[in-house]
């Protein structure tokens, strides 16, 4: 069953008394490339599993499953449970759970269902959660290789922008500290069923196994770049003084010892700049 075929989707829509949902974010890849380049490019292969997340129609999920040893995906929306028992019938090596992946313990999943392979998450995202569940399956240090989705392309861009640039915000500092991203290929919005009014990317996040702080440094790090960029025009030392309850002649004079410009903004600094001063802020 080619899933990619209009046709073959509006057939299926109508014999499962199916419609698309705008709030659960479902725009449904129709390009034929798209997906097994997702699949190839986010390292799927013998005795890899991988997790998906949002099925649809099951137009990656197939990919994924011809590719892995064992797939487990996590789908929330249930009536989409008789169109992908008749899309996923041919393999054996799928689980699809119906739940919100937000309140679903993927850790527990790798642990139990995949038996030490290596895994790979993959999907093309609900654009409404697209950074919560990018930072829940980073923060939560699975053990996972690589993360591979497809964003919107501003998405992608500030995602994958290095930190200290003019394009950077709090997410590029956390997803740079967390992984090694980069933005695979860009998709138009024409390749989706219906079609968003935004142009796409496939980014790529290779996980990095352990972190170099402490866990106390580390969520104060994360903490100060929030602060930092929820004022990204002013001063780093005003925000901070407010959210750490700091003297501001007092703060500058730490960033004086770390050799940063009193006047610096957030996206000024690197990211061993907020480590260093996580641990002076204590
Ligand atoms: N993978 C399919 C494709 O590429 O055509 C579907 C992608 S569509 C952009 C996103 C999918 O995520 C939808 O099937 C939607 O129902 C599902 N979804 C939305 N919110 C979700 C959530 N919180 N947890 C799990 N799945 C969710």
């Amino acid at each position: 069953m080619e899933l990619t075929d209009i046709g073959v989707i509006k057939d299926l829509f109508s014999r499962h008394g199916f419609s698309f949902s705008k709030t659960l974010g479902q725009n449904f890849l129709i390009n034929p490339s798209a997906c097994p380049k997702i699949a190839e490019m986010g390292g799927c292969g013998e005795n890899v599993c991988a997790i998906e997340i949002g099925t649809g129609v099951g137009v990656l999920t197939k990919e994924l499953a011809k590719r892995c040893d064992k797939v487990v995906a996590v789908e929330l929306d249930e009536r989409l449970k008789p169109v992908l028992e008749e899309t996923l019938a041919e393999f054996d090596n799928v689980e699809v759970i119906f739940a919100d992946v937000m309140q679903t313990d993927l850790r527990k999943i790798i642990e139990e269902k995949f038996g030490g392979k290596e895994t790979v998450v993959c999907a093309n995202l609900p654009y409404y959660i697209t950074s919560p569940v990018i930072m829940k399956i980073l923060e939560e240090r699975l053990p996972i290789k690589a993360l591979t989705v497809m964003v919107q392309k501003e998405a992608a861009d500030r995602i994958c922008a290095k930190p200290a640039t003019r394009e950077s915000g709090a997410i590029s500092y956390a997803v740079s500290w967390y992984s090694a991203p980069k933005i695979l290929f860009r998709v138009n919005r024409g390749s989706f069923m219906p079609s968003p009014n935004v142009d796409s990317a496939v980014i790529r996040l290779d996980v990095k196994p352990e972190s170099a702080l402490p866990a106390d440094e580390e969520k104060r790090m994360f903490r100060i770049i929030k602060a930092g960029f929820s004022q990204r025009r002013k001063q780093l030392a005003n925000p901070l003084s407010g959210a750490f309850g700091l003297d501001k002649a007092a703060l500058c004079g730490i960033f004086e010892n770390l050799g940063i410009k009193p006047t610096a903004r957030a996206e000024e600094l690197s990211l061993e700049d907020y480590a260093r001063l996580a641990k002076l802020l204590k």
